[in-house]
């Protein structure tokens, strides 16, 4: 059997954390398995390389960046290959390059083109433990790239895919995936199962448990994935196409994204195109947008709302301000003072009352809704930031802790 297993950082934060994990690889590679491992950096190490390169830069170029986060990664297969190769087990670290990841030349957020699965057949035809650097490939420049936060998860399903593992296990600091942060919500509960589609919405708004391109991928080519702990031996949640509580739960689980922004153009004159021009300079500047709203208009004149990544934000305003004569507004004005609340569930689909439920439930908080998206199987709604955690327990309270 192939196994493709990931530990994120806090997995493999130090020593004893590294030794934890060893013993993990160990025992699975004592069954006979094919072991081919993904490690994110130590601990906060990919935070603390930006801080240093902030230092030296306020505005670094995104392939030296790269090449500076790259390095994390690498240190934590090195020193896993150490540990591994003090207890007399064969192993063997490759970065991204050397495991034939092959993305795009978007530095900071590249996606994978291809695997080139020969180095590490190789590898594994020996019965070696391989050790591969998450979050990393390599583009047609040779230069080194980075994923986007989150990113080895990633790796660890490309690799999986590529490779038709048997398995794939996201290891991490929690239990599974649950109902809601369970650092946040102490009430949070562990789902057995979710499906791809419920979990790449709850990714997307802010459950950093996986990062939402793995989910995507996972579903594209079938990869079912576990995540569980690497410090608790318990069941973890498995997330799959379909699942068998689908029919049973009106909703599956509740994220927090305080990563956003609201953007406002105020008196855009109200005539054809202008939502078109302002979405178009956003596209440029590589801002994607999530909400977008326009307040009923008066002397011909619209406020157009967007919510965008507040990471984002300042460029996105400056691309828009730039452009402020030319499409015809007054001023662009940037709040980063609001969080989005998002409840997921494929149990929204058959049945209406759950968005009176959940407004039911910020009502009875006195918190106003400032703006609300829903899809398919997902509402969202725009807060004040002060109210986010208070929100989003009063849900959770309402669809999960009530007999
Ligand atoms: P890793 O370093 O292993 O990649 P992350 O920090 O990226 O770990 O993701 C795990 C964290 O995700 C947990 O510590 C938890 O606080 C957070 N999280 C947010 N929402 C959820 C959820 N619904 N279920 C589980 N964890 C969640
Ligand atoms: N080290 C990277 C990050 O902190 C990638 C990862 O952990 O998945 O975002
Ligand atoms: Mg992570």
């Amino acid at each position: 059997m192939l196994i493709v297993q990931k530990f994120g950082g806090s997995s493999v934060a130090d020593a004893g954390r590294v030794r934890n994990v060893a013993g993990i690889i160990a025992e699975n590679y004592s069954f006979g398995h094919d072991m081919v491992v993904v490690l994110s950096a130590q601990g906060d190490t990919t935070d603390e390389l930006l801080e240093k390169a902030a230092e030296l830069n306020a505005a670094p170029s995104r392939r030296e960046l790269d090449m500076l986060l790259a390095t994390g990664e690498q240190q934590s297969i090195a020193l896993m290959a150490l540990c591994l190769e003090s207890m007399g087990l064969p192993a063997v670290s490759l970065t991204g390059w050397q495991a034939g990841i092959r993305t795009n030349a978007d530095h900071g957020a590249a996606r994978i083109r291809r695997v080139d699965t020969e180095r590490l057949r190789r590898e594994l035809d020996k019965k070696r433990i391989v050790l591969v650097a998450g979050f990393q490939g390599v583009d047609r420049f040779d230069d080194y790239t980075t994923l986007g936060r989150g990113g080895s998860d990633t790796t660890a399903v490309a690799l999986a895919a590529a490779l038709h593992a048997d398995r794939c296990q996201i290891f991490t600091d929690v239990q599974g995936v649950y109902t809601a942060d369970p650092r946040k919500v102490p009430g949070a509960r562990k789902l057995e199962e979710i499906t791809y589609d419920e979990m790449l919405e709850l990714a997307s708004m802010g459950a950093q448990v996986l990062m939402n391109r793995s989910v995507q991928m996972a579903k594209r080519y079938g990869v079912e994935l576990e995540v569980l702990s690497s410090l608790v031996r318990a069941p973890g949640t498995k997330v799959k196409e379909v699942t068998r509580t689908m029919e049973e739960m009106k909703i599956t689980g509740i994220a927090k994204d305080e990563n956003v922004a609201r953007l406002t153009v105020a008196k855009a004159a109200d005539r054809p195109g202008i939502a078109f021009r302002l979405l178009h300079e956003l596209a440029r500047a590589g801002v994607d947008v999530d909400m977008i709203i326009q307040a009923s208009g008066r002397d011909d004149a619209n406020d157009i709302s967007f919510v965008v990544a507040r990471d984002q934000a300042g460029r996105a305003a400056d691309a828009l301000t730039a452009q402020k004569a030319a499409i015809g507004f007054d001023h662009v004005s940037v709040d980063t003072d609001i969080a989005k609340i998002s409840v997921v569930g494929a149990g929204m689909m058959s049945s209406s009352s759950i968005a009176a439920e959940v407004f039911e439930a910020f009502h009875d908080e006195h918190i106003n809704i400032q703006m609300i998206n829903t899809s398919e199987i997902k509402i969202s709604c725009v807060i004040d930031a002060a109210s986010a955690d208070r929100a989003v327990k009063a849900i959770h309270r309402r669809f999960f802790e009530t007999a």
